[in-house]
């Protein structure tokens, strides 16, 4: 397996991988021969690679920045996920080329649920980013019930997609957008704000959104994990918010990715665990 980005030398998902690999490979002689690499690929280049990564016999790759959205083009769909939310993270070797799956979703509703004690139906959620993982977060709010979803982006024609996507589904929340950096609505005593932007990457990045406005009750999740607090966050712990970065959200959708590749339903604990002892180990 691997995971494909650009740039990608800061992922987390080897050394994470390939110790659950290492993990689940003492009770299940098929993980054995199993490793997880890296490789720093342009956008443009990706679609030259994918058919050399089949060719020599990669049985899974993990999409990151910014390749979600452009492979959907190149890969079979394998899940409504996929379509839904117009991004795939998650690529399965098949016959003749790639089947594409979201974990994303999983991952960010289990990291929410788990990590802040909640649920997500009837919250108000204000989402920041338009990206891949913004597209598949917009989706998962919605499968999960959140009733007022905010979408905020820079670019607010890069909104419409998400919208046209949230069209599509029967049980719908009722959508607000708005342009960043901007002030961004609330109506509920305990909103969630989720940063699905690139913004924080790098440890001098500002924050995405102003958060003085609101109140101190706001839980706010911000989907980067390195580093592993960013400016959005400081500020919110400041403030005294509930925050969580997306550590939680790697370790679940890396937890999915495994059991597709796998084709394995091991119980999510030992998973879990597996994936978990990968984060420890370095
Ligand atoms: P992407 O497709 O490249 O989207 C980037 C988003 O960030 C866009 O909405 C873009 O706005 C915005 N952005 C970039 N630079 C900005 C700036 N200077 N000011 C304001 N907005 C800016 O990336 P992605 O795949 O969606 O990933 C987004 C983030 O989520 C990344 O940091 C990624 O590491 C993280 N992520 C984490 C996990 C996890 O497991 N924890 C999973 C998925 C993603 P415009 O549309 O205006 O360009």
């Amino acid at each position: 397996m691997a995971v494909v980005g650009h740039p990608v030398k800061h992922s987390l998902s080897p050394p994470m991988h390939n110790a659950a690999i290492e993990a689940l490979a003492e009770t299940d002689h098929r993980f054995k021969n199993w490793t997880y690499y890296k490789f720093d690929i342009e956008p443009d280049r990706l679609q030259e690679a994918l058919p050399k990564f089949h060719a020599r016999g990669f049985l899974g790759i993990n999409l990151t920045v910014p390749h979600k959205i452009i492979a959907t083009q190149f890969v079979s769909i394998g899940e409504k996920e996929v379509e839904l939310s117009g991004a795939c993270n998650t690529l399965l070797k098949s016959e003749n080329g790639y089947t594409g799956f979201n974990t994303d979703l999983y991952g960010m509703t289990q990291a929410i649920e788990t990590e802040f004690s909640i649920h997500l139906k009837n919250r108000e959620v204000i989402l920041l980013g338009a990206g891949g993982a913004a597209r598949a977060a917009a989706i998962a709010c919605a499968q999960a019930g959140v009733n007022k979803l905010t979408l905020a982006n820079r670019t607010l024609s890069k909104l419409d997609t998400i919208i046209e996507s949230l069209e599509k589904l029967e049980d719908k929340p009722t959508v607000k957008t708005c342009q960043l950096p901007g002030n961004l609505p609330f109506d509920s005593d305990a909103p969630l704000v989720i940063n699905a932007t690139s913004l924080g990457l790098n440890p001098n990045d500002p924050a995405p959104a102003d958060l003085s406005q609101f109140p101190s009750s706001t839980l706010v999740f911000d989907m980067i994990y390195n580093p592993a607090q960013t400016t959005l966050l400081k500020q919110a712990e400041a403030r005294g918010m509930l925050t969580a970065n997306g550590l939680g959200m790697l370790v679940f959708q890396g937890e999915r990715s495994l059991q597709i590749w796998s084709n394995t339903d091991p119980s999510t604990a030992i998973m879990l665990k597996a994936v978990r002892a990968g984060l420890k180990s370095f």
